[in-house]
């Protein structure tokens, strides 16, 4: 953990506390004195994911950010709202406090957000998630959503 202010790499914890994510510290640092706060995080939840086939894995953070990422391609969000949404569904599982959590869980927890977010990266993840298997459940999806419609999916002209 180098210092911010002078890059030196060694520092002394002042204080440590938990908070949802991780851990929170106060370091001093031991070159220039100088004080700062990091934020470690549990990279990975201990959490089991049940499949659909019934398969258990563990709580894979990248995986479940690179669809998300690959969902919300070129569509104009700011940066760093895959990520906001994975750190989000990460405390909501958490919150949930069980040991194993089915896939469809989390995937609808991600298809809530992005319906909120962007209705393109939501029918993407949608089609990829729900396994669309024809154009008619496709446009179904797309009429409830252009019916419901938080955000208008084309800008409003007068
Ligand atoms: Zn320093």
């Amino acid at each position: 953990m180098r210092c911010p202010n002078c890059g030196f790499s060694d520092s002394k914890v002042t204080d440590s506390r938990s908070v949802e994510q991780g851990v929170r510290r106060r370091r001093q640092c031991l070159g220039c004195g100088s004080r700062f706060t990091t934020y470690e995080r549990v990279e990975n939840l201990n959490l089991v994911i049940v499949k659909k086939d019934e398969r258990r894995e563990g709580f894979n953070r990248g995986k479940l950010l690179a669809g998300i990422r690959k969902a919300c391609e070129k569509r104009p969000l700011p940066v760093g709202t895959a990520e906001k949404l994975v750190d989000d569904i990460e405390s909501e599982l958490h919150r949930l406090g069980q040991a194993e959590i089915p896939s469809s869980v989390v995937g609808e927890m991600v298809m809530e957000r992005l319906k909120t977010l962007d209705h393109i990266a939501y029918i993407r993840f949608a089609s990829v998630y729900r396994a669309f298997t024809d154009i008619g459940s496709l446009k179904q999806e797309v009429d409830t959503l252009i019916a419901g419609s938080q955000l208008p999916l084309l800008p409003n002209k007068g």
